[in-house]
């Protein structure tokens, strides 16, 4: 029997790709609206920051799609995502695309709109909570502070440009700078910032892990950062905070419970 209703895939209304931030790792942290959507998904393509036991919440039926990058040898290029995001949506499927912390904070979720929004794919962008938020919160350093810090700049450390990159007047006195996927450059990154005439006293904490079980939380001063990272084996994922926030009271005293929960 023919279907009269029966269309091909093209003349189909397109699914919805939700551009969904999974936080910083503590399903906990999740927002109410991504928990929604994860555990109505039918498909979820996620990146390997996303955290298991948020991944645990989907439908048992649901197809949950890998794309992990950076410490997984199993990669896909960025234009092979957004190919799979539209083609998925242009078949009719809508789409939980699941990423860690916040979609727009380094998480190359403006490519992945713009892909979208050039193929007539709704978009749906659900914010999480960005990994400067959720290591601040977890390890006692406010970001702005009265006494300290009245400006707070994100920044990526990533090899690819540093040296191109002006980071002239982003750190110092009166400021806060959160450095992400900075480990593998904690070395040019503490010139860079010396050269420009930062104190090599300035305070820094690391990271690791943050809201998760495993977190470790180091401190020390610029001039140290790089034999921190080396010393205590940091590994990705990691933030480097600088500035005299990373030294101040609350942050001493929450680091020391989280190092001796270790
Ligand atoms: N969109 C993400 C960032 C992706 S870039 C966000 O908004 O958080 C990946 C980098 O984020 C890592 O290299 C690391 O610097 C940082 N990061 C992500 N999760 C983290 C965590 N749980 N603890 C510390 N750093 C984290």
């Amino acid at each position: 029997m023919i279907d009269p209703h029966a269309h091909s895939g093209d003349q189909r209304r397109p699914g919805t790709v939700h551009l969904v931030g999974a936080g910083p790792g503590d399903p906990d942290l999740l927002t109410l609206r991504a928990a929604r959507l994860i555990a109505q998904a039918q498909l979820i393509v996620h990146d390997g920051l996303v955290d298991p036991a948020i991944l645990a919440m989907a439908p048992d039926h649901a197809r949950l799609v890998s794309v992990a990058k950076s410490r997984s040898r199993h990669t896909m290029p960025q234009d092979a995502i957004n190919q799979l995001l539209v083609d998925e949506a242009l078949a009719g499927n809508d789409v939980v695309r699941l990423k860690g912390g916040d979609p727009f904070v380094f998480g190359r979720g403006g490519e992945e709109a713009e892909a979208c929004h050039a193929a007539g794919v709704p978009v749906n962008v659900v914010p999480g909570i960005s990994a400067a938020m959720g290591a601040a919160a977890a390890a006692g350093i406010a970001l702005t502070h009265r006494d300290a810090a009245s400006t707070v700049s994100f920044v990526a450390g990533q090899c690819k440009g540093l040296a191109d990159q002006d980071w002239v007047g982003l750190a110092g006195k009166g400021r806060t700078l959160v450095i992400y996927m900075g480990l593998a450059t904690a070395g040019a990154i503490t010139e860079k910032l010396m050269a420009d005439g930062l104190s090599p006293a300035m305070p820094v904490a690391v990271v690791e892990n943050a809201t998760r079980p495993t977190m470790r939380v180091l401190r020390g001063v610029l001039a140290g950062l790089e034999q921190i990272v080396e010393t205590h084996r940091v590994k990705s994922p990691a933030l480097i905070i600088i500035g005299e926030v990373a030294a101040r009271a609350g942050a001493h005293h929450l680091a020391q419970i989280a190092e001796t929960a270790l």
